[in-house]
């Protein structure tokens, strides 16, 4: 590892992992940085180390990763793995926090593939032992082969929660429920974008294959859900929720005995890196997500930072790892070290099979856009995990006076423990603009600041 890089991609996931490989090919000098042991972000997690069988409950789609990650591996590139990114600045000085020690390097041009991480969904009894993120559930598949104990509830909304219950029943794990809370209508809303999706029909056969194999194993589903709440004393014992079976509104209150409730509601960027290097956020009102905005090669609003994959507006694995391509046939045009002809030529398959993948996106967004019950949750729902703010705090600090997250956090003190507001900052800002009737690009974001990774003094003094 050398203290200074010609490009330096934070992120091994598709779009890091293609970034830096073709980065490479085309003759820049690259290191990559991921605080994962292995390259391979969230979707090919552990994929070097899977086991062949692996197959049979991870899927094709996982092991799709292993020729990623071999073209990674065999680039020339250099990985810096297990190291955690805790500093960033608009100079591009980069702080990584490795084997418990600081350690600086810097770089002419960053590539930021930080990806994405699951949307916070808030519900009574969330902060249950028992009650966790559906995408932490695959982590322990995928990183350890481990699966849920007892009895198992899934619920939310969106295509990880199907994936992970076609996993899970192929790994032999017996699923209680599950619990689907997206509306009806949003089918109704999302059809009309399904024509655009139809040359990623490939998306949707695989969408079906997962209903069919959870009705196959009489998994009960229970659709339309609000109320969704977990309950427990010490820690979890039951879900409950809402059904309304008629038009007129009869409602049907369940209760299912559980010991696991694993949670989900889609995905949104993880741009906090992205706005310490003084990137643009733009604010993507049909995804409901804040990402970094970037051109048709990956340059955002800073001349010496790109970005590609989830971090720049949620575009799953295939289209991240064509958008690590371009950005890095611009880079290497831009470095001088392909002409723009070559450039366009080869961007020109990339960008083809990349509109096919991003075909479907629409479909996806609408049909599964986050639901309103889970952005303003009850005033006694806790909202801030790490410093025990509810939504009725946020909501009464909104009422005095403060227009954004960053004014309540000085308020309550949310978004200001480990995490750094990574678990609440989106809830707090629906909530604010909710309260003061303002949209959530006019109330912003929690302003970032490092450590963006937790880091001891003593870990910082071991430079
Ligand atoms: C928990 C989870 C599970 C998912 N599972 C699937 C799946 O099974 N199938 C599927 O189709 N899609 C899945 N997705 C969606 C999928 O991850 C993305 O669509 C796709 O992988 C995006 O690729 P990417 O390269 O942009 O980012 P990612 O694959 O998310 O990679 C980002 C990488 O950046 C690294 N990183 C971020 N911040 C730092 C930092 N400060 N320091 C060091 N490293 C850092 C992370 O460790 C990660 O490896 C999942 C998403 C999540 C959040």
């Amino acid at each position: 590892m050398k203290d200074h890089y010609e490009v330096l991609v934070i992120g091994g996931g598709p779009a890091g992992l293609a970034a830096a490989a073709e980065a490479s090919r085309v003759g820049l000098e690259v290191a990559l940085v991921d605080e994962q042991k292995a390259p391979g972000g969230q979707i090919y997690r552990n994929v070097s180390e899977a086991k062949n069988d692996a197959v049979n409950y991870l899927g094709r789609d996982y092991f799709r990763g292993q020729k990623l990650v071999s073209e990674f591996l065999n680039s020339g590139a250099t990985f810096i793995n297990d190291a955690s990114v805790w500093y960033l600045d608009e100079r591009l000085a980069t702080g990584l926090l490795i084997d418990g020690s600081s350690r600086f390097i810097s770089a002419d041009r960053l590539i930021l593939a930080t990806g994405a991480r699951e949307r916070p969904m808030p519900l009574p009894g969330w902060q249950l032992p028992g009650v966790m993120a559906a995408g932490a559930g695959q982590i322990l598949l995928k990183s350890a082969g481990m699966v849920p104990d007892g009895r198992l509830v899934l619920a939310g909304s969106g295509p990880l929660l199907l994936l992970l219950a076609w996993q899970y029943l192929q790994a032999g794990v017996k699923i209680e429920a599950l619990v689907d809370t997206t509306p009806d209508s949003r089918l109704f809303e999302a059809i009309s974008s399904l024509p655009r999706a139809l040359p990623a029909v490939d998306y949707l056969l695989k969408g079906l294959t997962f209903m069919r194999a959870i009705r196959k194993a009489r998994i009960p589903v229970y659709k339309n859900v609000y109320g969704l709440r977990a309950e427990g004393r010490e820690s979890l014992e039951s879900v409950c929720f809402n059904l309304t079976r008629s038009r007129a509104g009869n409602r049907i209150k369940v209760q299912i005995e559980a010991d696991t409730l694993m949670l989900h509601q889609g995905v949104i960027s993880n741009i906090r890196l992205p706005l310490a290097s003084g990137c643009k956020p733009v604010w993507d009102a049909l995804q409901q997500n804040w990402k970094v905005g970037t051109n048709k090669w990956g340059q955002t609003s800073v001349k010496q930072v790109m970005a590609a994959g989830d971090c720049a507006g949620i575009v799953g694995a295939r289209a991240a790892e064509l958008q690590g391509r371009l950005c890095a046939l611009q880079l290497g045009y831009e470095l001088r070290s392909i002409g723009p002809g070559q450039r366009d030529i080869l961007a020109r398959q990339l960008n083809r099979s990349l509109n096919r993948h991003l075909s479907i996106r629409p479909f996806i967004d609408k049909l599964y856009a986050p639901g309103r019950a889970y952005q303003l949750p009850d005033d006694e729902t806790l909202v801030c995990r790490c410093e025990e703010v509810n939504a009725g705090e946020v909501r009464q600090a909104a009422r005095m006076g403060c227009v954004g997250p960053n004014q309540v956090k000085a308020f309550t003190r949310c978004g200001m423990g480990p995490c750094q507001g990574c678990l609440c900052g989106s809830t707090v800002a629906a909530l604010v603009a909710d309260e003061t009737g303002t949209t959530m690009e006019q109330v912003g974001y929690f302003r970032v600041r490092p450590p963006f990774k937790p880091i001891t003094l003593g870990e910082l003094s071991n430079s």
